[in-house]
């Protein structure tokens, strides 16, 4: 019956979008509106009467759920005319919980902020209006902006191939690299590790050879705060959960792969000799605070612009520590590499089929992608968080000058958030030390970055074979990598086992599901 509700709902809002769409010929001052850096305020506005929309916004990402008096809002507001109020309690921690109540109720806010996942299960039942007419009717600036990026375009198409929503986008894939204490490299006359059997004699030294120099084997030679081994497997060719196989253009899971055996055989090992935090898949988040914090920690694969801040916050507590960012080590192909990329167009917002202005709203959505738009999105209000150097925006010192996160201060401010938004790494790079950004740059220059596994758009029914398979299979492949971690199992005498209990849990249906979703991307 919740279905129905929306079958409505969709049947009015594609009338509206057709009636809209038959009547378009006087919007020439919305495109003049949207020339670069117009001085004419007026240039932005939507509508000549002020305009609320109701806003869900729960918080994905560790952001946190909107509030109506961001500075950034409300200047947009003041802009366009168009002022957005959030509906998420400002207390909720649960922004999947969140949006689950709304989808239940029935009661869709105007504009919501989702997963594309969540776009296409829900757009199927009537939920959001498809926006292709409106964007070519009223958002000159979100249809340049598609055009010149093909594939955000094909990521954002659901399996229906209408558009639902437009996506938060990056406009650099550099996300995590390796870093390592270079000050115990010194201490320990070791070079930066290349190689596998580089790295593995390093983590051994820094295990074995006190390079904190305080007379106890107390080092913890790798890492990572998210209580994965995929940087170990990385090492041996395996890239982390789906990826395409770049022999047969199929797509494959990382812990079912041939390859696996021998990447967890060696992560066994490493961690039976300690080289491996033995508390990785428990530490948490704060293990970077913890280990670097009381100089135990010698080696991670994080985020950039985090895990850089470190060597300055710990200046005075850990004398002389330089972590620092070094290649990625060959893999035992001999081929270096980087995982990690951020561009994956999968959060953003849409137009719900109960908002009684689509026009507006999609103009709305368009002035954030204009110069000023993109401006504001990323740098905030002028001479407020920014001024303009030589035309180039520039952090304030003031703003800059912060005990908190680089995101924690956008948050506050409502820059960056998780919506249809154009993010400019160039914002980031204001926030990082010299010695990072030469760190990253050896990343992105030297193109060690592999492409992002694409935003699938998966049809119902493909949606169904993973929901129903995947949670079951994926736990049985954590518990037993567990196992093999810990030693309690040997990896070579069950490796086959796995792999058929894998299969006969359906993983080979889930693949499937996933390649025919691929194959309707690339025909997009
Ligand atoms: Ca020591």
């Amino acid at each position: 019956m919740k279905m129905k509700k929306f079958m409505a709902c969709a049947a009015a809002g594609a009338l509206l979008v057709s009636m809209l769409a038959g009547c378009g010929g006087d919007n020439a001052d919305t495109n003049t509106a949207t020339q670069a850096g117009s001085e004419e305020d007026l240039a932005y506005k939507v509508s000549d009467d002020p305009i609320e929309l109701t806003f869900f916004y729960a918080g994905l990402n560790g952001t946190t759920p909107f509030e109506d008096d961001y500075p950034v809002f409300t200047e947009a507001a003041r802009l366009t005319n168009v002022t957005l109020t959030g509906t998420v309690p400002t207390t909720n921690t649960d922004p999947y919980q969140a949006f689950n109540t709304m989808m239940a109720s029935g009661e869709l806010d105007d504009v919501v902020t989702a997963n594309k996942s969540d776009f296409d299960q829900y757009a199927g039942q009537g939920a959001f209006i498809p926006l292709e007419e409106l964007i070519e009717e009223y958002a000159p600036n979100i249809k340049a902006f598609l055009d010149e990026h093909p594939d955000v375009k094909k990521g954002i198409t659901s399996f229906d191939g209408h558009i639902y929503f437009l996506p938060r986008y990056e406009d650099s894939g550099t996300a995590k690299g390796w870093y390592i204490r270079k000050d115990w490299l010194e201490a320990l006359n070791l070079e930066e590790p290349q190689t596998v059997d580089e790295v593995y004699n390093v983590l051994k030294a820094f295990k074995e050879q006190d390079p904190n120099g305080n007379g106890q084997q107390d080092e913890v030679p790798f890492f990572n705060r998210e209580g994965t081994m995929s940087d170990i497997y990385n090492l041996f060719g395996i890239r982390q959960n789906f990826s395409i196989n770049e022999e047969t253009g199929k797509v494959q899971y990382s812990k079912y792969v041939p390859e696996y055996k021998t990447a967890v055989e060696n992560a066994a090992k490493w961690y039976a000799e300690g080289l491996i935090d033995q508390e990785i898949f428990t530490r948490g988040a704060n293990s970077r605070e913890e280990l670097l914090g009381n100089n135990t920690g010698g080696m991670t694969h994080d985020w950039f612009t985090s895990t850089s801040s470190y060597n300055e916050k710990l200046q005075e507590s850990v004398p002389g520590i330089n972590f620092d960012v070094i290649a990625p080590p060959a893999d035992i192909n001999g081929d270096v590499w980087e995982d990690t990329n951020r561009t994956q167009e999968y959060v953003g917002w849409g137009i719900s089929a109960t908002n009684e202005y689509p026009e507006e709203t999609i103009k709305y959505f368009d002035f954030w992608y204009t110069e000023s738009g993109k401006r504001l999105y990323n740098y905030g209000v002028e001479g407020v968080h920014y001024n303009l150097i030589d035309g180039q925006p520039e952090y304030t010192s003031d703003f800059l000058a912060t005990d908190k996160s680089m995101t924690a201060v956008w948050n506050e401010n409502g820059m960056a958030l998780f919506i249809g938004g154009y993010k400019e790494f160039n914002a980031e790079r204001q926030f990082m030390s010299e010695e990072a950004l030469v760190g990253m740059d050896l990343y992105t220059n030297n193109n060690y970055i592999k492409d992002a596994f694409p935003s699938l758009p998966f049809s119902e029914e493909e949606r169904k074979v993973i929901s129903d398979t995947l949670p079951a299979v994926q736990s049985y492949m954590d518990e037993q990598e567990q196992k093999w971690i810990m030693g309690t199992e040997d990896v070579n005498s069950t490796f086959d086992q796995y792999m058929e209990t894998c299969k006969n849990l359906g993983m080979d249906d889930v693949l499937a599901a996933y390649d025919s979703a691929y194959q309707r991307y690339l025909s997009n």
